[in-house]
């Protein structure tokens, strides 16, 4: 697509000029707006559809869970957006090449591509185990390297970008005086020619950041008209979004952590580069604590979404404890939490079934009469207020009390006789818009837990699945005994470490062992 033939759109909506929402009309979409700090309509300026620009992962590890929080709220308002009668566009990159990747991949002693392919791979299977649409386009950021060179060579033309002494190219901050509008940081002042080399930096003070790296020994590079090199994280966004949205955009989302310096430092190179507003509207979400924690490796409480699978926890539930908390709300993810929201989904799912299977009468023997109204219009009125609710901010929270509503008033109206077969059409509907957006009803929670066990086994990780989750999987009696076997052999080595390994990984997979004089003994938890 070539984004000079995009008709350039308006800078800003107003309200005056939104649809109104009116009775039995679809709710507008309200959104806050990161940029104004105020709570705005969200249209598509081409009055076709939404064009979305979403931070994808790096892919230089497995997903955690506060990756996949920003996800899935982001598949909430996709979602949503479409439930409200608006077409979306929605693009994702994926960051195949940056810092990290770069460090990781040469300690593996591999190429950056063989290194990223794992994880991608497995991002996109997490993102499907989670119910988790799939943007229209995905673009990965070495596959777009001359655009980034392009956008690069154009800031140059007007010397915005300069290069430094070892070949890497730096964005002139000083030429962008709007710098912190997105983050609302006061830089107070700018050191012209202060520079930072680093993707990532928390630093407050603005300094020129780079665009281009020049290549380190065995680094992965690129032979361009800027030089050999390869692309710093921010220029890879700004040139991927422009090229398959346009100069100018409805939504730019992302997790609260790339606020600054990442979607500061695109605004900054991509508003220089084509003097239009960027995107009018931007999305962050907020991160999750996690047991009232921050979510560290060192606090122990880092969890990945397959750490989570293979402790027995189901995708749905994770999908649900992480869209219900409003996405501008902080989260605090617990296991409490996650075994009530795996209450929540089965009690759904036990709904859809009962409404859904039962034989219901057609007619009411007591003749109550304008009870199965009362049951529709509850029907209605619940898909009214989830709609009403999501149109809100996203209130994700409020729109799901709704249907859970309306499951309490209609399970406690079958009890009492009072339903009836024509009531099934439109509490099926007031389901089947809930599920459209929370997309947990339709049970696939099965196949991933399997999918995960598998993948554990291939990357020697089963000991980290739960006892009660291998049993289910059936380990045979055979592969036990061999690995009893195997730590009989370590202990006559005397290589206790691996025995212990060994009796852990047992203990693990639910199985105990007894240590006699005549050998090694087991038994099943
Ligand atoms: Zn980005």
């Amino acid at each position: 697509m070539n984004p000079d033939n995009q008709p350039e759109p308006q800078t800003r909506a107003t309200t005056a000029e939104m649809p109104a929402s009116n009775n039995g009309a679809l709710p507008v979409m309200h959104l806050y707006n990161t940029l104004s700090a105020r709570i705005e309509p969200l249209v598509p300026a081409d009055g076709q559809a939404l064009r979305m620009y979403a931070c994808g992962p790096t892919v230089y590890d497995y997903g955690h869970i506060g990756n996949f929080r920003t996800f899935l709220q982001v598949d909430v308002l996709r979602r949503t957006l479409r439930l409200l009668g608006t077409e979306v566009r929605h693009v994702m990159n994926i960051t195949d090449v940056d810092d990290k990747i770069i460090r990781n991949a040469t300690a593996a002693g591999l190429d950056i591509a063989d290194y990223t392919r794992k994880y991608e791979e497995a991002f996109f299977q997490d993102l499907r185990a989670l119910q988790v649409e799939q943007p229209e386009v995905v673009a990965r950021a070495t596959e777009h390297i001359p655009a980034m060179v392009a956008l690069i060579e154009s800031l140059a033309a007007e010397d915005i970008a300069y290069r430094a002494d070892d070949g890497s190219w730096y964005f002139r901050i000083a030429r962008f005086p709007e710098y912190g509008k997105l983050s609302k940081k006061d830089f107070g002042g700018i050191t012209d020619g202060a520079r930072v080399d680093v993707d990532e930096y928390e630093k407050d003070a603005a300094r020129d950041f780079a665009l281009w790296k020049a290549p380190k020994p065995g680094e992965h590079q690129w032979e361009t008209a800027l030089g050999p090199g390869r692309p710093g994280w921010h220029i890879e966004c700004s040139a991927m979004a422009m090229e398959y949205l346009g100069n100018s955009f409805d939504l730019h989302a992302g997790g609260e952590d790339l606020m600054f310096p990442h979607h500061e430092n695109e605004i900054a190179q991509s508003e220089s580069a084509k003097h239009h507003t960027f995107a009018r509207h931007w999305f962050h979400v907020r991160f999750l604590l996690v047991e009232g924690k921050k979510m560290s490796k060192s606090e122990g409480n880092f969890y990945t979404l397959r750490d989570l699978l293979l402790r027995g926890y189901k995708a749905s539930a994770i999908r649900m404890l992480l869209i219900t908390v409003p996405y501008r709300q902080q989260l605090n993810f617990t296991f409490e939490g996650l075994e009530a929201e795996t209450a929540a989904v089965e009690r759904l799912r036990t709904f859809k079934d009962r409404i859904e299977k039962t034989h219901w009468p057609q007619s009411l023997s007591r003749g109550m009469a304008g009870v199965d109204s009362a049951i529709d219009d509850a029907a209605r009125a619940a898909r009214e207020k989830f709609r009403q609710a999501l149109a809100n901010d996203l209130n994700t929270s409020e729109a799901r009390a709704a249907i859970f509503d309306l499951v309490r008033f209609v399970n406690a109206q079958a009890d009492a006789g009072n339903f009836l077969e024509s009531n099934q059409h439109a509490v099926m509907e007031a389901l089947q818009e809930f599920d459209r957006v929370f997309a947990v009803l339709d049970d696939q929670d099965a196949g991933w837990t399997r999918f995960t066990l598998d993948w554990a086994e291939r990357e020697g990780r089963l000991d980290q699945a739960s006892p009660e989750l291998l049993a289910t999987r059936g380990i045979t009696d055979a592969q036990v005994q061999a690995l009893v076997e195997e730590r009989d052999q370590a202990k006559r080595r005397r290589d206790f470490k691996r025995a212990d390994e060994l009796r852990n990984q047992l203990s693990g997979m639910g199985i105990l062992l007894e240590d006699s004089k005549e050998g090694t003994r087991w038994k099943r938890k």
